[in-house]
């Protein structure tokens, strides 16, 4: 790896409900890798980070969003490495900055922002020279990280695991993350994804783009009922549900994936999803920075 990621261990839960339900649960704290490039980001974009080390122009250019956890991982990840990094962030340029943004400029992102319309057909061939004639040559990565070499990166992720976990489990934004996990699992390994976002009806499509295999394998699992209302949406359920983890485990979760995912993990272990001697471990997948976009005292860490 091109980061040191020894701060990454797996914590198991104490737990009686678990212990009830006979099955362990434990965490992958990726989140501990390091405050802003924390988490699956990390891997996804480790192909890409080598490709543009090896090129002349050691640039990266991608895209996202204000509160964008691949932006801000992307910043870091380049500025520490010594590349040039360009951002492409979706919306006008607002008064004042997110918290998340600004953490991008700081560690030298270039920001340029595009709007709405003009974001979702950022893949179109004019516009990418018109990108290439204001910034020069770079490396593109997809907005989070979507493409087979970010799942490439994601599956180095199963090396941080061993072969005594029946169950992973992991948030799902552009699934790119669990691609890598499901190409690096054992057949008699389950991967199951959380969507966060509401209606995604293109996973298959998705996993077979990112994988290469025409056939998916049968080793995964959507749990599609979890989104909350939508990307970045939340209930007060959600929010207390973060509080008592904190209390309870020392587990901090954000709001948009790591706390739809456990919160989806004990729902399914208290209605019997997991059979006995199940193994169960979530991928805390960072994010943390994204909680800033909360009203000051929403949560308890
Ligand atoms: C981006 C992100 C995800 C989603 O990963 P995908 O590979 O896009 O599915 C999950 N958790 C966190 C914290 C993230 O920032």
């Amino acid at each position: 790896m091109l980061f040191d990621i020894s701060n990454a261990g797996i914590e198991m839960l104490p737990d009686d409900q678990f212990q009830q339900k006979q099955v362990a649960v434990s965490v992958l704290r990726l989140d501990k890798i390091h405050p802003v490039v924390s988490g699956n980001k990390l891997f996804k974009l480790h192909y890409f980070l080598q490709e543009a080390l090896l090129s002349s122009h050691k640039t990266i250019l991608t895209f996202g969003g204000a509160w964008s956890n691949h932006l801000a991982a992307t910043a870091y990840a380049c500025s520490f490495l010594g590349l040039k990094s360009i951002g492409i962030v979706r919306g006008e340029e607002p008064a004042e900055l997110s918290h998340t943004l600004q953490q991008c400029l700081n560690d030298g992102m270039q920001l340029k922002f595009i709007s709405r319309q003009q974001y979702a057909q950022n893949d179109n061939a004019e516009f990418i020279q018109s990108l290439k004639n204001e910034f020069g040559e770079w490396i593109l990565v997809p907005e989070g990280g979507y493409h087979p070499l970010g799942a490439k990166g994601a599956a180095l992720i199963m090396e941080l695991t061993s072969k005594n976990y029946s169950h992973i489990c992991t948030a799902m934004g552009t699934a790119t993350t669990l691609a890598g996990l499901l190409m690096a699992a054992e057949p008699f390994q389950k991967i199951i994804g959380i969507p966060v976002l509401k209606g995604m009806t293109d996973m298959e499509q998705r996993l077979q783009y990112l994988t290469g295999y025409k056939t998916l394998p049968g080793n995964f699992e959507l749990l599609d009922d979890y989104h909350f209302g939508g990307y970045a949406k939340k209930t007060g359920e959600l929010i207390q549900f973060m509080n008592q983890c904190w209390q309870q485990y020392q587990l901090p979760l954000d709001f948009v994936y790591t706390a739809k995912m456990f919160y989806a993990v004990t729902d399914q272990v208290k209605k019997d999803h997991f059979p006995k001697g199940s193994n169960i471990l979530c991928l805390h997948t960072g994010g943390l920075q994204g909680n800033r976009s909360l009203p000051a005292n929403t949560l308890n860490f």
